[in-house]
C-alpha cells in the first residue's frame, strides 16, 4: 500500500496507483509523440504519464539499455536503433508523430571518460540522423533530455540557465553539442524544440523504476546493499569542498521530469530549461536517507574520487516554474527514496527481460 508511510498526500497516492487520469491531463489535445528510449528508465515513465493524459505514444528503442516489459502495453513499440539512419527515418515516417520526445542517449559521467567515443557517436552522430528524420516527416516539435553537466563545475550556485557551460566531461560535451544542433535546426529548419538540463533523476512509480544491466548509479547501488545484493556501496570521493567532503547533488523525482515533458508540448513552450529542486544532498546524506527508510544496515566504503564529477550541482529551475507551469509533485528527497525503495523491494531483480 501507498499512503501515509510514504508521506505522500492522498491526491499523489491516487496519481500514482492510477496514473494520471484524464481529469488531470494537463494538455488540451491529444498528440501522436514518438519517444525515443521509452524502454528505459526516465522513457518509461514519461511514457506512462503520457498515455495517462490521453496522448498516443509510439516507443521507439534498441532495447541494449531498455527492457522491453517497461514499455508501457498501450504504447506501440518499434524495436530499432537511430544509428541506422533508414531504420529511423522510415520509423518516424511511420509514425507521423507531431512530437518526439528524445530519452536515448548513453549517460553516464564516469563511462564517457573512458570511452569518449561511444557518446559522441551515440548522442550527437545518431542524434543527427533523428533531427533529419523529424524534419523529413514534418515534425513541429523535439523534446530532449539534456543535463546539467553541460555546466561542468559552475562558479555560482544554485544554477539557473544563464551559467556559462563549460562541460567537464564527454557526457555533458555531448549533450551540450547536441543542444547546439538543435538550435540550428529551429533557425534552418523550423524544428521547434525544448531541452531540459536534468539534475539527479531518481524516484519510480508504482509500475516502471530503474533497472540498468550495470548498475553505477547512487540510489540504486544503496538500495542494492538494503537488499542484501551487495554488501556495501561505494562512496567516490571524501575529500570534496564541501560540509562532509562528498559531492552534493540535486535529485528530481522522474514523474516530476516526466510532467516538464508533457508540458514542454504546448507549440508555445520552447528553449532551455533546468529541472531540479533546489535542494542538494551529499552522497552520505542519501545513504543515510536510504538507511532511514529501508530501516536496513548499509555498509559503505571510502573511495577515491570518480573521474569527471563536479563537487556540487544545485538547481534553480525557477524558469521552468514560471514559464511553463511546472510544479514538483514529490520534492523531498523522502519521497523519491521511498518510491525507489518500493520499487526495488518488489522487484529485486529489476525487469525480467
Ligand atoms: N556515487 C557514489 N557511489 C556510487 C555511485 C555514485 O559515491 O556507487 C556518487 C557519484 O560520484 C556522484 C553522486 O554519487 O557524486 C551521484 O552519482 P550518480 O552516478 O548517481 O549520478 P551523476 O551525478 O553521475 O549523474
Amino acid at each position: 500500500m501507498l499512503g501515509k508511510r510514504e508521506g505522500l498526500g492522498e491526491k499523489s497516492t491516487q496519481r500514482f496507483r492510477d496514473g494520471i487520469g484524464g481529469k488531470e491531463s494537463v494538455v488540451d489535445e491529444q498528440m501522436k509523440v514518438f519517444v525515443t528510449g521509452g524502454a528505459g528508465y526516465i522513457g518509461s515513465v514519461c511514457v506512462e504519464e503520457l498515455i495517462h493524459a490521453g496522448h498516443s505514444v509510439t516507443v521507439f528503442d534498441n532495447l541494449i539499455e531498455g527492457h522491453r516489459s517497461a514499455v508501457h502495453p498501450e504504447a506501440t513499440f518499434v524495436q530499432g536503433d537511430f544509428n541506422d539512419r533508414q531504420v529511423i527515418l522510415d520509423a518516424v515516417a511511420l509514425a507521423q508523430p507531431e512530437a518526439v520526445i528524445h530519452f536515448a542517449a548513453h549517460a553516464l559521467v564516469g563511462e564517457s571518460m573512458s570511452n569518449p567515443s561511444k557518446y559522441f557517436r551515440n548522442n550527437v552522430g545518431a542524434g543527427i540522423n533523428l533531427l533529419d528524420a523529424c524534419v523529413a516527416s514534418g515534425v513541429g516539435k523535439i523534446v530532449f533530455s539534456s543535463t546539467c553537466a553541460t555546466y561542468g563545475s559552475p562558479e555560482r550556485m544554485p544554477m539557473d540557465e544563464s551559467l556559462l557551460q563549460k562541460p567537464v566531461n564527454p557526457y555533458g560535451e555531448s549533450k551540450l553539442m547536441f543542444e547546439r544542433i538543435l538550435a540550428w535546426y529551429r533557425e534552418l529548419h523550423d524544428l521547434e524544440f525544448v531541452a531540459f538540463r536534468y539534475f539527479n533523476a531518481a524516484g519510480a512509480s508504482v509500475r516502471f523504476g530503474e533497472h540498468h544491466r550495470v548498475e553505477t548509479h547512487l540510489i540504486p547501488n544503496i538500495l542494492k546493499v538494503a537488499l542484501g545484493q551487495k554488501e556495501s556501496v561505494a562512496i567516490f570521493g571524501t575529500d570534496y569542498p564541501t560540509p562532509d567532503g562528498t559531492c552534493i547533488r540535486d535529485y528530481i523525482h522522474i514523474a516530476d521530469l516526466a510532467q516538464a515533458h508533457i508540458l514542454a508540448l504546448k507549440p508555445e513552450q520552447t528553449g532551455f530549461y533546468n529541472l531540479g529542486n533546489g535542494g542538494g544532498f551529499s552522497v552520505r546524506e542519501v545513504i543515510e536517507t536510504c538507511r532511514r527508510l529501508s530501516g536496513r544496515p548499509i555498509r559503505f566504503v571510502e573511495q577515491d574520487r570518480r573521474p569527471g564529477d563536479p563537487p556540487r550541482l544545485v538547481a534553480a529551475a525557477g524558469k521552468a516554474i514560471s514559464e511553463l507551469g511546472w510544479k514538483p509533485q514529490y520534492p523531498q528527497l523522502d519521497q523519491i527514496v521511498q518510491t525507489a525503495w518500493n520499487w526495488h523491494r518488489i522487484h529485486p531483480d529489476g525487469y525480467p527481460d
